[in-house]
């Protein structure tokens, strides 16, 4: 069997038109959606994401606005920051990106977030509301692997679906989303025993977490549907996903690629969140 490929680019395309025809409609009615991105890294990769983000930003119409605090910069210095944005009527979504300098929490500083603006959900409130299934913005790569697998008509109710990675930002709300769609999740995590054994009885398997190669066809049931998170830099610049491709796209029934799966669909829902973020903030 070679398994389907599941891309992300043709959902991501429609999620940017519909982003793009609202962001027109705020702009004319006098709100100029703007994202701003707090930075205090000095990290490559870090660097190329939010160059990247910025670019995607402008092309469907939203102002980007990056506050670079440098590497230096104290908690105390980047949570005024957050307040600050978070006051200001001008701007409709806060994205703090990490890494953060050493000693400084992530969560912690997310909680200055106002959540109505906490357009990646970085905020523990918003990942507390989405786990009581409050409205809340959903961390954006956790709800791209729903709506890759919706998109691609990948049934959910009822069956099993193994999530590998716990991480706040990816595994967490992502379980928390599919069990909203009454999967049946498992959570699984560096200390699993026997991740094979676990993922193998799934239907599909979520991999998140950021170990190359980590799925293989041993990981995988014949025909079961694969979601590819993982994002690692190899040594040679490229970007390769957590799953064995080679080997898993001989047993797998789909899977989506990296590059071209989740990642394109995570950065056309932040923005798409921005947008209706400024909506509702027009509204209230
Ligand atoms: P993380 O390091 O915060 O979490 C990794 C999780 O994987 C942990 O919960 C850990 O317990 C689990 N894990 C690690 N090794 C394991 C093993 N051998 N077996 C089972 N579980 C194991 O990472 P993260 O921020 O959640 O990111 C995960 C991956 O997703 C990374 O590759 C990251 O680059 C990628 N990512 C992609 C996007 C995107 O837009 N495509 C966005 C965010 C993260």
């Amino acid at each position: 069997m070679t398994a389907a490929v599941l891309s992300g680019r043709e959902l991501a395309a429609a999620i940017r038109a519909e982003t793009t025809a609202e962001a027109a409609r705020l702009s004319a009615a006098g709100t100029a959606p703007t994202l701003a991105v707090v930075v205090a890294t000095a990290d490559e990769s870090s660097a190329w994401y939010v160059r990247s983000i910025a670019r995607a930003a402008e092309q469907v119409g939203i102002a980007c606005d990056v506050v670079d605090l440098g590497q230096e910069a104290t908690g105390p210095e980047i949570r005024r920051t957050l307040d600050a944005l978070s006051a200001d009527d001008r701007v409709h979504g806060i994205i703090l990106q990490t890494p953060l300098p050493p000693g400084v929490d992530a969560q912690e500083m997310a909680l200055a977030i106002r959540f109505d603006k906490d357009v990646d959900g970085a905020n523990p409130l918003s990942l507390g509301r989405l786990a009581a299934g409050l409205p809340a913005f959903a961390p954006a790569t956790a709800e791209a692997v729903v709506r890759i697998l919706e998109h691609h008509g990948v049934e959910l109710a009822g069956r099993h679906v193994a999530v590998v990675g716990r991480s706040t930002v990816v595994g967490k709300p992502a379980a928390h989303l599919l069990l909203d769609r009454n999967a049946t999740v498992t959570v699984c995590h560096s200390r699993t025993r026997d991740l094979a054994a676990v993922t193998s009885a799934a239907d599909v398997v979520v991999a998140a977490a950021g170990r190359i190669g980590l799925i293989t066809a041993d990981h995988v049931a014949p025909g079961a549907v694969v979601v590819d998170v993982g994002t690692n830099p190899t040594e040679d610049g490229e970007l390769v996903g957590d799953v064995d491709a080679a080997s898993v796209a001989e047993k797998a029934g789909a899977l989506t690629p990296v590059p071209g799966g989740v990642g394109p669909v995570t950065t056309a829902l932040l923005l798409a969140h921005t947008v209706q973020a400024a909506s509702a903030l027009r509204r209230a």
